[in-house]
C-alpha cells in the first residue's frame, strides 16, 4: 500500500515532496503499521501497533486517523504558530480515543501503538511529537541524525549509563516499550521544534526498517534517490526485506521541493 503526497498548494506542498509506503515483511501475518502523508496539513506520521496484543492494527489506524482529524480541525491554530501544542494535543487525543474504544471492547482493552508525527509547514517551520520506538530522522551534510528518542527499556538504560548501546542491541529489553499511545492512564509526549534549513531529507519509519538496515545504508539510499520520495520508499523497503524482513516495514520520505 502506498500513498502519494497530494498536490495541495499550501505551504507544506510548495516546500516539500513526500511519499509513504508500507510492507507486511516476510514473516508477519498482519500489517500492524499505519502511516499518513497529508500535504494539505503538512503532516507525516508513522504508527506501529504493538504486536503480542490483540488490536495492534486497530490502535495504529485509530492513532493515525485521530491525529489527522485533530490537525485538520486546528489548521488555524497551526497557521497561527502554536504547532508544538497542537501536535501534542493531537497525540493526546489519539491516546484518549484508543483508551475509550478499548474500554468498550474487552478484546481491545490493551491495544497500543507507537506514534511519530512530523509536521512541516512552509517558511522553514517544523515540529514533531513522538511516543515509542518508531523514529524520525533528518538527513543533512553531517549525515543521518535521529531526532526522536526510542522509548524502550533498553535505550532508557543506555541513556542512564546502565548498559552500552552494544549491550542494549543484544538485550531482551530492546522490545519493551516504556511509553506507548494507549494502555496507560496518561501519555507523556515528546514535542520539539525541527530545524528544516539545510535538510536534504526527512524520514519517518517503523522499527521494521531500522531493525534491518543500518543508518549508513539508510542515508545512502535517501541520497541516491533524491528528490524522488516514491523511489526512496521502494528502495528502503527492499533493503529491509533483503535484511530479513522480520517485521512490518513502513517508511515516509520527505524531500525539499526543487526550485
Ligand atoms: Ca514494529
Amino acid at each position: 500500500m502506498s500513498e502519494p503526497g497530494s498536490g495541495a498548494s499550501e505551504g507544506a506542498a510548495d516546500a516539500w515532496v513526500a511519499f509513504g509506503a508500507t510492507d507486511l515483511g516476510l514473516v508477519r501475518e498482519r500489517n500492524e503499521d499505519a502511516f499518513a502523508v497529508d500535504q494539505k496539513i503538512g503532516c507525516y506520521l508513522v504508527a506501529d501497533g504493538l504486536g503480542g496484543q490483540p488490536g495492534g492494527d486497530v490502535a495504529s489506524r485509530l492513532a493515525r486517523d485521530a491525529v489527522r482529524g485533530a490537525l485538520r480541525r486546528q489548521r488555524r491554530a497551526l497557521a497561527a504558530g502554536d504547532v508544538e501544542g497542537v501536535l501534542e494535543g493531537a497525540v493526546r487525543a489519539a491516546h484518549r480515543r484508543i483508551r475509550r474504544i478499548g474500554r468498550d471492547d474487552p478484546a481491545l482493552a490493551r491495544m497500543a501503538t507507537t506514534l511519530s508525527v512530523l509536521w512541516l509547514g512552509g517558511a522553514g517551520r517544523g515540529c514533531a511529537a513522538h511516543v515509542g520506538d518508531s523514529r524520525i530522522y533528518r538527513l543533512d551534510r553531517r549525515g543521518l541524525v535521529q531526532l526522536t528518542e526510542d522509548h524502550s527499556m533498553a535505550m532508557e538504560m543506555v541513556r542512564s549509563g546502565t548498559i552500552t548501546l552494544e549491550e542494549a542491541m543484544e538485550s531482551v529489553a530492546w522490545d519493551f516499550l516504556t511509553r506507548t499511545v494507549g494502555v496507560a492512564d496518561e501519555v507523556a509526549v515528546d514535542g520539539f521544534a525541527v530545524e528544516t534549513a539545510g535538510a536534504e531529507a526527512f524520514l519517518v519509519c517503523s522499527d521494521g526498517l531500522t531493525g534491518m538496515v543500518d543508518d549508513g545504508e539508510i542515508a545512502r539510499l535517501l541520497r541516491a534517490h533524491a528528490p524522488d520520495p516514491e523511489a526512496a520508499c521502494a528502495a528502503l523497503i527492499e533493503a529491509a526485506l533483503s535484511g530479513g524482513g522480520l517485521d512490518n516495514v513502513t517508511v515516509v520520505v520527505v524531500y525539499p521541493r526543487g526550485k
